[in-house]
């Protein structure tokens, strides 16, 4: 079982409302071809950690100010919603055979809760691997209230997000997750460096950061992608 960032998967969950459609990822995932490490992914499942974090979709872009996931993670950094402009005129870019209807004004609806297995393969791992004991955070961690407004410090939600990923990852006895490079949540290798600019620094994203730490094989899209062919 891994996590996918809902967005790759073509879910209208992005911060502008639309989605980062990878369809190589999805073909590979829809085949349950053999994963970088030579095994069979049992399963997928779609998450959105800023959705499950409480945020609206569309919402302002966000990007982390002082350091990296990790140091979100310690108190040692904050994200930021862009403090200028709003939210941006997304171009939204549509699924095949999808609608577009209800892209906006959405919230929570690719939080991530619809596991879905691929045909014909085991479902074994997920049986033996749910904990039990696992606790999904209380509400009162969540820090502030979501909200649309920019320049908002919205560490809180991302925070949250990045602890319901990783309840669900628990939960499921994922083996890992693969996540949207360059994403303030995401991103593995690579995140936006706070100055709204274009810029981007090597580190992981809020919730990428949690996974990791805890354990977590988490990959880029990108990365997987490369190492699948291999
Ligand atoms: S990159 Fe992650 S947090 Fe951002 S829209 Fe995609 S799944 Fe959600």
């Amino acid at each position: 079982m891994w996590l996918v960032s809902a967005c790759l998967l073509g879910i209208y969950c992005r911060y502008d409302g639309g989605h980062s459609l990878v369809p190589e990822l999805v073909s590979k995932l829809r085949q349950g071809e053999k994963d970088h490490s030579g095994r069979i992914s049992s399963g997928w499942i779609p998450v959105c950690p800023e959705q499950l974090g409480g945020l609206p979709t569309p919402r302002p872009a966000a990007e982390i100010v002082g350091g990296t996931g990790l140091d979100v993670l310690t108190g040692q950094a904050r994200v930021v919603a862009r403090p200028f402009g709003g939210t941006p005129a997304g171009q939204y870019k549509s699924p095949p055979g999808l609608r577009s209807g209800c892209r906006r004004g959405t919230s929570g609806a690719a939080g991530g809760l619809a596991a879905l297995s691929i045909p014909g393969k085991s479902a074994r791992r997920a049986d033996r691997d749910v904990t039990p004991g696992v606790t999904p955070p209380r509400p009162t961690e969540r820090g502030e209230e979501p909200s649309q407004a920019t320049g908002q410090d919205v560490t809180g939600a991302f925070l949250q997000g990045a602890r319901q990923t990783l309840y669900l990852a628990r939960l499921t006895g994922a083996s890992g997750a693969i996540l949207k490079e360059k994403s303030p949540s995401c991103g593995v290798h690579r995140i936006y460096d706070g100055s709204f600019r274009g810029h981007l620094v090597t580190g992981l994203g809020v919730a990428a950061a949690l996974l990791q730490q805890e354990g977590f094989e988490v990959l880029s899209e990108e990365e997987f992608l490369r190492t699948s062919q291999q």
